[in-house]
């Protein structure tokens, strides 16, 4: 299969291309340029597979011509040692939990998969591969832990001094090895610069091969389909139509459901579920799409006001405002909403949203039509939050999971630089191979 970008002025590329290259050299988005429809005794066999065997025959239909079968099902087992329960909330509403990997939220599935993938790749040829990565939290932690112990690559991960949460920060700090933490006197925005600024940079072009691993990656975002197809074979009200509502960021999570819905998946609609930065509720209500800087709410992985993978959706309907509006509907909320919402759910059923879950939640309550079984991701365990959901719920009323109580029992290991670039390139040129 090959991939063209979605500025159209670059060649098309193969898998491995695709994945090593990130951005196409016109800085547009690599798409698949076939989506293909996965047959019906799929659909009729599902409910009978395993979460791992889904996601295998979704992934055979994207990466089967490039990679040879047994090591594709390799990957995708390795990337799904934990489940994605689909759990009933109230009426018909549930919740899609993505939270049970390693740094419990959902850029696990893709960080996991684009990790080993690259390892796939690399094992076919000698030298190392340097990837780099800012981070204002939850990526940072995601990619470390997908990509620890990977042979042949090393992971540099750039973030903000005193601007992450000590939970975000153990998950990437502690881990050593072929992680690397470096903590940027400075803000996110220096961190996405100093990474960029790499990219461009002649000598490090030279010596080092460098790649990053942030949701614009196609090895990043396809393999988040997986989840929408084992939903839907978990869902019992499959005689109502299907509504998925998806808290989103960058939208390379809603955009993976647009494909999984091009597959053949019976989805009915989406919403697109935002806080206040809300930029693509602004498209579908124009048709007008206005970048802006990103405000900070307290769902802090959806603050971005530039929404990268909205270019992979524009190419998907043609940049037809009129029939994405009959795919996606678009809602926002105020953090004093999702703290309302995060509150009153769990007074009134006992279930235990995040911040960014409840967005997703509150969009079904307020969107649902009679005769529409509504499902919302649930994107990170409200533990990554404790301070603003205790804030509502009151202390010590959210349940620690081990494995984060693991990493806080943990010592940091950090390198510590200025927001230069001079001072970035020198540390790259000592450390990496
Ligand atoms: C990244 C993230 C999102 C947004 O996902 P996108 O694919 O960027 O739209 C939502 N919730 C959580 C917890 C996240 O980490």
């Amino acid at each position: 299969m090959k991939y063209y970008s979605t500025n159209n002025e670059a060649p098309n590329v193969d898998l491995r291309t695709a994945v090593t290259e990130g951005l196409a050299p016109d800085r547009g988005l690599y798409m698949p340029e076939r989506i293909v429809p996965l047959p019906e005794w799929f659909f009729k066999e599902m409910e009978s597979f395993t979460f791992r065997e889904i996601a295998f025959e979704v992934a055979k239909h994207f990466f089967g011509e490039d990679i040879p079968e047994a090591d594709l099902r390799e990957i995708v087992f390795d990337t799904l040692s934990f489940d994605a329960p689909l759990v009933h909330v109230r009426d018909s509403i549930y919740s899609l939990e993505l939270f049970h990997g390693p740094t419990l939220a959902f850029k696990d599935v893709g960080a996991r998969f684009m990790a080993r993938l690259l390892g796939y790749f690399l094992s076919q040829q000698k030298g190392k591969v340097n990837v780099l990565v800012a981070t204002s939290g939850d990526t940072g932690s995601a990619v470390a832990n997908g990509f620890f112990n990977v042979p042949g690559i090393h992971v540099y991960v750039l973030y903000p001094k005193g601007k992450v949460s000590e939970i975000q920060e153990k998950q990437f700090t502690t881990l050593g090895h072929n992680i690397t933490a470096l903590e940027i006197d400075g803000t996110f925005d220096d961190c996405q610069r100093l990474v960029k600024s790499a990219f461009m940079d002649e000598d490090l072009k030279k010596q080092l091969t460098l790649t990053s691993a942030n949701s614009i990656n196609v090895a990043r975002f396809l393999p988040q389909a997986f989840y929408y197809f084992n939903a839907w074979a978990h869902l019992p009200e499959k005689d109502k139509k299907l509504v998925f509502s998806v808290p989103s960021g960058n939208f390379g999570n809603l955009t993976a459901g647009l494909f999984a819905k091009r597959m053949g998946l019976p989805v009915h609609r989406f919403i697109a579920a935002n806080n206040r930065n809300d930029v693509v509720f602004e498209y579908l209500k124009t048709g007008d799409f206005k970048p802006r800087p990103s405000v900070a709410t307290i769902a802090n992985a959806m603050d971005v006001g530039d929404p990268s993978n909205f270019a992979r959706i524009l190419d998907l309907y043609q940049n037809d405002v009129k029939a994405i509006r009959k795919d996606i509907s678009g809602t926002r909320y105020t953090d004093e909403e999702i703290r309302e919402t995060l509150g009153r759910v769990y007074k009134q059923t006992g279930y235990l949203l995040d911040p960014h879950g409840a967005i997703g939640y509150q969009a079904l309550e307020d969107n649902l039509h009679p005769g529409e079984a509504g499902i919302f991701l649930e994107t990170a365990h409200p533990a990554k939050f404790t301070e603003t959901v205790e804030g509502v719920i009151g202390k010590g009323n959210v349940p620690m999971p081990e494995r984060l109580e693991n990493f806080l029992r943990n010592e940091h290991m950090i390198d510590s630089l200025n927001a230069s670039f001079d001072a970035f390139k020198t540390f790259l040129l000592e450390h990496a191979e």
